[in-house]
């Protein structure tokens, strides 16, 4: 049985591809953006009129702090800016899913192929406490 280098692991080149995609991402910004109409504090203003004629529409960036929730609000400009690094967020994610998915398919790939490995018997006779274990296996 030829030496396994301990970098060699199945499904490489997805994982490969993946890193590569998650190393492009250079910043990300928690929370979500919305657009919002408000009222402001003047009692006489016509957003407190019947219809209310309300201020914005204003971007909301909204997102969660030690458990609060933090609002604030971004020009035009600076969602148009920072739009991507909001939707890193969402591609961060799906990335790391993809990687872990990938990651649990190596390892699987790599016990089969222990387990058909024609020495896999005389390893398994060295472990009899592996009968308890039953269990955990699928
Ligand atoms: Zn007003």
């Amino acid at each position: 049985m030829p030496q396994r280098n301990p970098q060699d692991k199945p499904w490489a080149a997805t994982r490969r591809g993946l890193a590569a995609e998650l190393a492009k991402i250079d910043g990300v910004l928690p929370g979500s953006v919305g657009r919002r109409h408000m009222r402001c504090g003047k009692p006489t203003c016509a957003c407190k009129a019947d219809p209310p004629t309300l201020h914005g529409p204003y971007i909301q960036w909204t997102r969660t702090v030690d458990g609060k929730t933090v609002t604030r609000f971004l020009s035009e400009d600076q969602l148009t800016r920072y739009q991507p690094w909001f939707d890193n967020a969402r591609h961060l994610k799906e990335l790391v899913a993809k990687l872990e998915i990938a990651s649990v398919h190596a390892l699987e790939a790599e016990r089969r192929a222990d387990r058909s490995d024609s020495t896999a018997p005389a390893r398994r006779a060295k472990h009899p406490s592996r009968s308890h274990k039953r269990r955990s296996e699928p």
